[in-house]
């Protein structure tokens, strides 16, 4: 017996065939409904026989164990960061460091999921559009499976390292002349006439294995909730995702608390921090989003209406960051804690910094910034924005004078 359904997020009915990634009847959004009352009976201790990682939560997920297409993800470390908290002046701060996943961004934890679903469905063909970290880790999942996979880019956009990733597992890569919602539709074209099975995470799957990022910070943090969880939003799928463990952590009993949830956009791709501004439940998409955190230069968020719901229904706050400060961020994090992130990633520090200013966020909260792929996804930014190498000639007399002066 399956433990899920598949539901329309909009109108509430039942969503039967497997293949569609909107509501027959209306439209809407599908979201999966987890039958939980078997985790009810359970305690987090009992799910401890194994490792930290997505696969320790499987009663919280609608794969079967047995059955799952995994490279060890999730499991990724909880730092708690004190200097940058003296830095930002917040009590008490961690970053949950998604650059250790096997391909090296959180996009890991919802493909062993939707890659695990789709080889249940018989897909011979897999597929995605992608900013470059979701092409990186289906060709991988992709790979492991012994299926085919098909990536859509937007051309010219996409991270060094992401790229190199794809192209290195096998993937067949598609440049489209275009931004990243111009591949999504290209994408979910190919899929509606069944040529290539599609892992967007406009498929819910794909956030089912994305709760797993919170359970674990939970389990890392003893189940002593914190105040607040930030993280940066792009297609929005991720905040939804979290969300979700949360309200299926208080189902079961296992949290009293809820974090507010705060979604943090670059300036140039804001769609869900101004709807936020303006007290919306839904967003006005942005024709050319523009950041150097590429991750999440995205103007029609596909889950955007349930990352404002998200947002909304735990006090949460969104707001938007520049450029310069999300690359201050980054450099931040990498001077004082030694912890390398990709620009995207950096936007929760830059957010958390930023509010603490404001001071949306009180000096004494607890929070966690979740910080969602690694460094070297994108060596030219680093290279860019860094002091340049010292030349020198093969002399060390010519050493002695660069490093003493
Ligand atoms: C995909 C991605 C995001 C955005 O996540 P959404 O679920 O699309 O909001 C942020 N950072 C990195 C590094 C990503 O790969």
């Amino acid at each position: 017996m399956a433990n899920h359904k598949v539901v329309c997020w909009d109108c509430g009915c039942d969503v039967d065939d497997p293949f569609v990634n909107t509501c027959p009847k209306c439209g809407g959004l599908l979201t999966v409904k987890m039958d939980l009352e078997p985790v009810k009976e359970m305690r987090p201790e009992d799910l401890r026989k194994e490792p930290i990682g997505v696969w320790r939560y499987a009663p919280f997920l609608p794969v079967d164990y047995d059955k799952r297409v995994s490279i060890k993800e999730g499991g990724t470390p909880l730092y708690r960061t004190d200097a940058l908290a003296a830095e930002c002046g917040i009590g008490e701060l961690h970053v949950k460091y998604e650059g250790a996943n096997p391909t090296g961004s959180f996009k890991d934890r919802g493909m062993t999921i939707g890659v695990s679903h789709a080889v249940e469905l018989g897909a011979k063909v897999v597929g995605c559009a992608s900013t470059g970290n979701t092409s990186a880790s289906l060709a991988a999942y992709a790979s492991k499976a012994g299926i085919r996979c098909a990536v859509f880019l937007p051309s010219g956009k996409v991270a060094a390292g992401k790229l190199a990733q794809a192209m290195f597992f096998g993937a067949k890569v598609i440049s489209v002349d275009g931004n990243f919602d111009d591949a999504l539709r290209l994408a979910r074209e190919m899929a509606e006439e069944r040529s290539l099975y599609l892992l967007n995470s406009i498929n819910p799957y794909r956030p089912e294995g994305q709760k797993s990022v919170l359970f674990e910070i939970m389990d890392q943090l003893a189940y002593d909730v914190p105040d607040r969880i930030i993280l940066p939003v792009g297609n929005a799928a991720n905040i939804w995702a979290v969300y979700k463990a949360v309200k299926e952590l208080e189902e079961v009993g296992w949290i009293d608390k809820i974090p507010m949830l705060t979604g943090i956009q670059a300036e140039g791709a804001a769609p869900v921090a101004r709807a936020f501004k303006d007290k919306d439940k839904d967003f006005v998409p942005e024709e050319h989003p523009e950041t150097v955190a590429t991750a999440i230069r995205i103007g029609n968020p596909v889950s955007g209406r349930k990352a404002l719901h998200a947002i909304y229904d735990t006090g949460g706050y969104s707001t938007t960051v520049t450029d310069d400060e999300i690359l201050a961020a980054q450099k931040m994090l990498g001077r004082r804690e030694g912890v390398g992130v990709e620009p995207a990633s950096a936007a929760s520090v830059a957010g958390a910094k930023k509010l603490r200013e404001m001071g949306i966020i009180d000096k004494d909260e607890r929070v966690v910034c979740i910080c969602t792929g690694n460094a070297l996804k994108d060596p030219d930014t680093i290279i860019a924005h860094s002091d340049p190498v010292c030349q020198c000639p093969n002399d060390v007399a010519a050493v002695r004078k660069i490093l003493l002066g």
